[in-house]
């Protein structure tokens, strides 16, 4: 027997710790251990057995325990993990206490599987309010019990003893059931909707396919994307199989967590930032063992293991969200497909705006697309209009035919929605007479004005102060917000129409998830009203009364640098114009611009987003830009412009490589963020394996230099933003 633990610990070095196996002698690879580690006990995973240690045996350390009887994460998984740690440079410790839920990160008992609480159904309360109904039994007492409050299955023998055969009488009459954390759980699934002849060509290449097959699900906003995921899932469950969903944080609503459980019929076990956790560790142990047949979660879902996997599924896939921006950077839908290669599943990538990484790999043949070209049901597509800002007088940034169109929507009873992507009241505050305006002391950006709380705020390093009463330059009163946020839009439109209600959605209104849940719950209701957000509008909830979208930003994603810009404008437009009309009547999408011939525009107008990205792919392949080359990021950060300097040249001076194109050191695009000066190598390869091959022999000596141990700094592999 192998007596060596090599064990990855939760530290920023990039190498695994041995243990003597000890009194942690059964623990396998995949289990979690505690061991020492200098003078306190950690929780380690188990990445391999092996017989000797360089170390030499005499000088290892006893592992204390062993945490799991079997191993928490699975061969599947681990090899999965080390994969992705060597694929994103990070340390493999890190990597699998990232994948790990917070709770299973301590070596505490695993929290009790399932603790469901029984709670009584409407039958069962009408059962309870029967006059004639019988007393004095075991039933009884039992659902006075449970009428009071949901009880804890766990608490049931404490509070009410001998009383399981009557739960087993009360359970199979319908009068009392078992609820999970969120909704109760209905047995019999809701009827699907028959699928058209566009899902049902999806929805069966989904169900035939064997082993690992990458599909792009490219279907218009209201195609009826959901429907054929839940199809493909509903197959799958017949098989016995585990499905795993993937969705934006901001799309996993109450409200869609409830269209799974209901159609499906089966509990769904969710995984989000709203839970505590107890609960993330217990879906997660439950998607472990198998008991999860469907997982719904956001990013770090993609991390749960599955068993018994049947399907892999990632919806909104072009969401930016996807991608970890600290710590461990992985792309969840990249990692969901190294995991459906491994699990021998198929994938289904869905968007109504595609990534154009993933256009490109349907366009090369390495995935397969499927396509839903037309609304389901009866919805019509929303016309796309444009309103020349040029020479117009503005209110606040609206036009006259824009507030016009508003009045009109309001008049027929509907509802309309004005996007900005930019929260507060305004982005700069301004002094009239000298051209002073408010920055951040530390980043050198501008401060944004809220009106509400009276605070100038810096959205990137969260600095706040007073909002002056007179120019700190020259000292004139005649200061001014200049431009304008969803909290100023909000003002004009209340001004502008008093009568109606009005809705803010921005990360200001939606502090908390539950906040956030609760304001976005009442959107969907009928009767007139307008809706004013940031990008959170973007997405989740149907919006069947709503019929006019108004862009009122489209001007800063046409003139931004980052390269990726047009193509997040195309697909923000395209989804929040998505929202217009989803039911019997059509809708209106206005945009709102200075530069109506600008040519992104016209194809947008003229050929819609699919034209649009087959020009915006056509372009990166000229310019040599992802998906055509391959990039990694180095990123550093120091107060010490001299530290910065010193590790940036020797990172450079490294790079012996020919097939590596290096553009830096460089400052980054946000030179100081928070007091610190920030600098960066962008790094090019045509070919990935160069780029991979690269890496891997130019980070680890980095990792070892003194003047690297100075500063902070992180490789970004493909990153996504270039901040
Ligand atoms: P997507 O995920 O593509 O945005 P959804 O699956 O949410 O689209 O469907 C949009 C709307 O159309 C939903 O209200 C859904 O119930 C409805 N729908 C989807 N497919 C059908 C169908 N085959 N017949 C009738 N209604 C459908
Ligand atoms: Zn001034
Ligand atoms: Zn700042």
């Amino acid at each position: 027997m192998t007596s060596i633990l090599r064990v990855g610990l939760d530290v920023p070095l990039d190498r695994l710790f041995d243990y003597r196996a000890g009194d942690a002698s059964g623990a396998e690879p995949g289990c979690r251990v505690l061991v020492p580690f200098g003078p306190r006990q950690v929780v380690g995973v188990v990445v391999e057995r092996a017989d000797a240690s360089e170390l030499g045996h005499d000088r290892l350390k006893d592992a204390t325990r062993v945490l799991d009887t079997t191993p928490l994460i699975d061969a599947e998984l681990l090899s999965t993990l080390r994969r992705a740690a060597r694929y994103y440079q990070h340390p493999l410790g890190e990597v699998l206490h990232t994948a790990l839920p917070a709770a299973l990160r301590s070596p505490k008992p695993l929290p009790v599987q399932v603790a469901t609480l029984l709670a009584l159904t409407d039958e069962g309360r009408l059962a309870l309010d029967d006059p004639k109904r019988r007393r004095g039994t075991r039933l009884a007492a039992l659902l006075d019990l449970v009428g009071e409050a949901p009880v804890p299955i766990a608490e049931l023998d404490g509070l009410l003893p001998n009383a399981r055969a009557a739960l087993r009488t009360a359970i199979s009459r319908g009068w009392i059931e078992r609820r999970g954390d969120e909704a109760a759980v209905r047995r019999e699934g809701v009827p699907a909707p028959p699928l058209n002849d566009a899902q049902r060509e999806a929805a069966d290449a989904l169900v035939a396919a064997r082993g690992f097959a990458p599909f792009l699900l490219d279907g218009v906003t209201g195609s009826g994307k959901t429907e054929v995921y839940l199809a493909a899932i509903a197959a799958c469950l017949a098989r016995g199989e585990q499905s795993l969903v993937l969705l934006p944080e901001i799309a996993l609503t109450p409200q869609a967590l409830r269209r799974f459980r209901e159609r499906l019929g089966v509990d769904v076990a969710a995984l989000h930032s709203g839970l505590g956790e107890t609960e993330r560790a217990r879906a997660w142990l439950a998607a472990a063992s198998g008991d999860a047949k469907v997982v719904l979660g956001t990013r770090s879902a993609v991390f749960v293991p599955l068993p018994r996997a049947g399907l892999v599924v990632v919806d909104e896939e072009h969401d930016a969200s996807y991608k970890q921006q600290d710590g461990f950077r992985y792309h969840a839908r990249d990692l969901a497909v190294l995991r459906a290669h491994a699990l021998g599943v198929p994938i289904v990538l869905g968007s109504a705006t595609p990534s154009l990484e993933s256009l490109a790999n349907v366009a090369s043949g390495r995935y397969r697309a499927l396509r839903l070209a037309h609304r389901a049901g009866l919805a019509q597509p929303p016309a796309l209009r444009v309103v020349d800002l040029r020479g117009k007088a503005l209110q606040h940034g609206l036009a006259p035919a824009t507030l016009d169109a508003i009045a009109a929507t309001i008049a027929r009873g509907e509802q309309a929605l004005v996007f900005k992507n930019r929260r507060g009241y305004a982005p700069v505050l301004m002094c009239h007479d000298c051209g002073w305006s408010a920055k951040c002391p530390q980043c050198d950006r501008a401060l944004t004005l809220h009106q509400a709380t009276r605070r100038l705020r810096c959205h990137h390093c969260g600095f706040a102060q007073g909002v002056p009463r007179s120019c700190p330059s020259c000292e004139s009163l005649a200061i001014h917000p200049v431009g304008q946020g969803t909290e100023r839009l909000e003002e004009t439109l209340r001004a502008r129409f008093p009568e109606v209600p009005i809705v803010r959605v921005d990360r200001d209104t939606t502090s908390s998830r539950r906040a956030r849940d609760a304001l976005l719950d009442q959107l969907p209701s009928a009767g007139a009203r307008i809706l004013v957000g940031t990008q959170m509008l973007a997405k989740g909830h149907d919006l069947p009364h709503l019929t006019l979208v108004v862009v009122v930003g489209v001007d800063e994603g046409l003139h931004s640098v980052d390269f990726r810009a047009s193509e997040r404008l195309g697909q923000l437009v395209v989804q929040v114009a998505g929202r217009a009309g989803r039911a019997e009547r059509a809708g209106t999408v206005i945009l709102q611009t200075h530069d109506p011939d600008h040519p992104l525009l016209k194809v947008l107008l003229n050929g819609g987003y699919r034209a649009l990205s087959t020009q915006l792919l056509d372009e990166r392949r000229v310019a040599s830009m992802p998906p055509f080359a391959h990039f990694a990021l180095l990123r550093a950060e120091a107060k010490d412009s001299a530290k910065l300097d010193a590790f940036l040249a020797i990172a450079a001076a490294s790079i012996d490589d020919e097939r590596i194109l290096a553009h830096g050191p460089m400052p980054a695009p946000m030179p100081r963020r928070a007091g610190v000066l920030r600098a960066q190598i962008l790094l090019e390869a045509s070919e990935r394996t160069a780029m991979q091959e690269f890496l891997a022999r130019w980070i680890e000596p980095l990792r070892e230099r003194p003047e690297g141990k100075a500063l902070r700094w992180s490789i970004d592999v493909d990153p996504v933003d270039l901040y």
